[in-house]
């Protein structure tokens, strides 16, 4: 069996880490409406976030002491094993290294850095940062293992169209209470969760 982990939202407390970069560009003067404004113009331009390309952005609104935001920056990316979603250690006492997956949606640079910050890369027998339809790299992983799987992701659409294409891939979404996609409602998903405690019957039987 393999078990396929999304990063953010799922694992990664995303939410809280970019209330820590909002932090930031408050002390530097901008507002929060500044901040979430450049940060949604950062996610149209190159549909993710990029600290280097939000600099550029947010310093149109105003210019601002660029070093000292960067500095920043870099502190929180090196504090980013701090913002682990403490029930995955947990999990981790159920799932065997060879059998998890990590499945990450991911354009620059920057995901890279922080999934390695992170520090969850021992954790994983595999890490796949990908910039295209999950189903096609879980496609790719069933044809390469040919073994039982399953998908935790807290994205909609992600779930959708892997049980689109793969409708035997066992599917949770899981919903955070402060997730940035907990709006969208999955109509294929086999389970809901919350977060990744209690998972261990559910598993095991898949298992049998
Ligand atoms: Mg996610």
């Amino acid at each position: 069996m393999k078990i396929i982990l999304d990063f953010d939202d799922t694992i990664f407390n995303t939410f809280r880490v970019m209330q820590e970069f909002r932090k930031i560009f408050n002390r530097l003067g901008f507002t929060d409406d500044e901040f979430w404004s450049a940060y949604q113009q950062c996610k149209n331009n190159i549909n993710d976030f990029n600290p280097d390309i939000f600099l550029d952005i947010i310093g149109k609104i105003r210019p601002c002491d660029k070093n000292k935001a960067k500095e920043g920056m870099q502190n929180l990316t090196e504090k980013f094993s701090n913002y682990i979603f403490s029930d995955f250690f947990c999990f981790l006492n159920i799932a065997k290294k060879e059998e998890l997956i990590l499945l990450s949606h991911g354009l620059s640079d920057f995901q890279k850095n922080k999934i390695e910050k992170s520090g969850i890369i021992p954790y994983f027998s595999e890490v796949i940062i990908t910039s295209r339809d999950k189903a096609e790299d879980i496609e790719e992983i069933k044809n390469k293992y040919n073994e039982k799987l399953i998908f935790i992701e807290d994205k909609a659409e992600s779930i959708d169209s892997v049980k689109k294409r793969l409708p035997e891939v066992t599917t949770m979404k899981i919903i955070r209470p402060q997730g940035r996609h907990i709006e969208r409602k999955s109509e294929l998903t086999n389970y809901i969760i919350q977060d990744l405690f209690r998972l261990e019957d559910i598993i095991n039987n898949l298992r049998d």
